[in-house]
């Protein structure tokens, strides 16, 4: 009876340790497909932003004319008019310079 009882014991910890392995695992997984290419407010990469002042250099389709069905038959290309980058920030590793002498 005790042996039954330990070894239930023991499979209840084993899947529990499985399961919390697994648990750890999974959402590290999924954080690391989500992640893929980081997508600013503007809906453009980060790479588009310059780093200093934030600006986005990448070029926008505005519609200037449409016909009367309203499908686009003019448009003009312009700078984004984001400012700032606003989505997920990459993790970057910074280089730090030995200053040991
Ligand atoms: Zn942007
Ligand atoms: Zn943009």
């Amino acid at each position: 009876m005790i042996v039954e009882m330990l070894t239930g014991g023991v499979i209840a910890l084993t899947s529990a340790t499985l399961g919390f392995a697994l648990a750890r695992l999974s959402p590290e997984r999924r954080s690391e497909s989500k992640q893929g290419k980081p997508i600013c407010g503007c809906d453009h990469e980060r790479a588009f932003h310059n780093l200093k002042t934030g600006e986005c250099r990448e070029q926008v389709q505005v519609v200037t004319k449409t016909d009367e069905w309203g499908d686009p038959i003019k448009w003009v290309f312009e700078q984004c008019k984001c400012q700032h980058y606003t989505g997920p920030e990459p993790i970057t590793q910074y280089y730090a310079p030995e200053i040991e002498s």
